[in-house]
């Protein structure tokens, strides 16, 4: 019984324990990839549509500038004249320099490859050498007037500027490059809002793959390679693409995107490390399982326990008379001889037998044979002390084991029970039989009934309605 009751109760604790860790587990799971994918499908493309559109407000008017610039009937014509009088071109860049309050302006004159800086300075530009990629890279768009580029020149101090190099074409002719340098101070502010703000990196890649405002400061080194590792071809060839980087338990989700009209890419990243309150949220509901699972253990426990004890009242328990039956019994009577034998105090034994039962059930039928006996055990529990041990031996014969009783004191219990029978005033009249013995030292248990029951035979034999006292 326990070794089963045991094994119930480890399947019962395995299945509830592995049924909560799998659920919340799940839930987990579930949630922690709606949020990832939440930001890399909503978060992070909004992120990057406000980035990409602010950048292209701000760099619309400078944009319109170098346009303008490139169309200037003067510079077309200074260009054709051989760009005699150095003077009246560096008056026209800072005055549009100062106008519209960019950083910087300057004018290349392809025939000669002479670069004008609106501070009156002129130099040659050198092709061979890396400084002049702007300018290559210039003459040989295709798709677009003016390329956009972030460099940090001496002339400008070294600060990262966006210049928009605009194409000279008078006739189909490329007479050289112009336009403006600005400082995108507000675009690093949003980008500096959204990297304190939400913990979001931003990046811009030229054409090239080169990271450009990657940092405040300094112009960076880096490229979209070093950064993004393998995913660096698709950003360039993709107009949107979504990736994640796992690096050492820490997921980096990254959008990216082409802005066609300045020829960037702009990538947006988010670290994604589970949130503390999903994580608590776990810990909780693994905490919830393990609480409703001692719960269910402790009511399993209880029913268990409710069972057993009916059951075993049940098969303890005489049904018709609701006293001790002759299995609940004998364990009693080997305690009690046992303690009888240890510590030498007496125990009695009585042994009943209703006289001429057949009789009665002869006479009154079965179902008032039943009654008799009931209201004869009935009887017994009232007239025998509380701690004397009344049981339904077989059939109409009962026996009242009495502790710490000498014969003397069973016999006297014996002719009360005796009276009290003569005395009621039932329906059937009865009488009993019966024999008493007392337990002597070294007896079996054996011996000692068959004394009683030898006493009984012998009032039985002397003409019933007496107690006989065992040899
Ligand atoms: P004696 O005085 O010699 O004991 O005679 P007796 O008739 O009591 O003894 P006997 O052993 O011949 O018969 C016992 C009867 O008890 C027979 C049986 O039908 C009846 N009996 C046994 N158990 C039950 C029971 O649960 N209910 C009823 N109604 N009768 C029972
Ligand atoms: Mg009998
Ligand atoms: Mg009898």
């Amino acid at each position: 019984m326990d070794h089963a009751r045991r094994r119930c109760n480890i399947t019962l604790t395995l299945l509830l324990l592995a049924g909560f860790t799998f659920t919340s587990w799940f839930s987990f799971h579930m949630a922690h990839n709606s949020l990832s994918e939440g930001i890399i499908d909503e978060t992070l493309p909004l992120t990057s549509h406000v980035i990409s559109t602010d950048l292209q407000k701000q760099l619309q008017g400078p944009i319109y500038v170098a346009q303008s610039m490139a169309q200037n009937h003067f510079i077309h014509l200074w260009l054709k004249n051989g760009s005699a009088n150095s003077e009246q071109l560096f008056a026209f860049l800072n005055k549009t320099k100062t106008l519209f309050k960019s950083k910087t302006s300057f004018l290349v004159d392809h025939s000669t490859q002479t670069y004008y800086h609106f501070d009156g300075q002129a130099h040659q530009l050198n092709f061979s050498s890396p400084e002049s990629d702007w300018y290559k890279a210039t003459i040989e768009e295709s798709q677009r007037d003016y390329v956009l580029n972030v460099d940090a020149s001496p002339q400008d101090n070294f600060s990262p500027i966006v210049y928009v190099n605009h194409k000279i074409i008078v006739n189909n002719a490329l007479l050289g490059v112009t336009g403006v340098g600005i400082q995108l101070s507000d675009l690093q502010q949003l980008i500096t809002h959204y990297q304190q703000q939400y913990k979001r990196k931003i990046y811009f890649a030229d054409h090239q793959g080169r990271l450009i405002f990657y940092n405040q400061s300094k112009l960076p080194n880096h490229t979209l390679a070093s950064e993004f590792a393998s995913h660096h071809s698709e950003i360039i060839s993709r107009p949107h693409y979504k990736f994640s980087i796992n690096k050492q338990g820490v997921q980096r989700l990254i959008n990216s995107r082409y802005i066609p009209d300045l020829g960037w890419h702009l990538m947006v990243e988010q670290t994604f490390t589970p949130e503390t309150s999903l994580t608590d949220a776990l810990f909780a509901n693994l905490l919830l399982g393990g609480v409703i699972t001692l719960c269910i253990l402790a009511i399993a426990q209880l029913t268990f326990n409710q069972y057993q004890t009916r059951l075993e009242s049940i098969a303890l328990t005489d049904k018709l008379c609701n006293v001790l039956n002759r299995q609940a019994f004998e364990p009693q009577l080997q305690r009690h001889i046992q303690r009888a034998q240890n510590s030498r105090v007496p125990l009695s034994l009585l042994l009943l037998d209703i006289d001429h039962f057949k009789q009665v059930n002869d006479q009154y039928g079965h179902l008032v044979g039943d009654q008799v006996l009931k209201h004869f055990a009935k009887l017994c529990k009232s007239v025998a002390r509380n701690n004397d041990i009344l049981c339904r031996w077989g059939g109409e014969e009962f026996m009242i084991l009495m502790p710490n009783s000498s014969i003397k004191h069973a016999e006297q219990l014996s002719e009360r029970l005796r009276t009290a029978l003569a005395t009621c005033d039932c329906e059937v009249s009865i009488t009993i039989s019966i024999g008493v013995a007392q337990y002597q030292p070294q007896e079996s248990e054996d011996d000692f009934i068959k004394r009683a029951d030898d006493a009984l035979y012998r009032a039985k034999r002397l003409g019933r309605d007496r107690s006989e006292l065992a040899a």
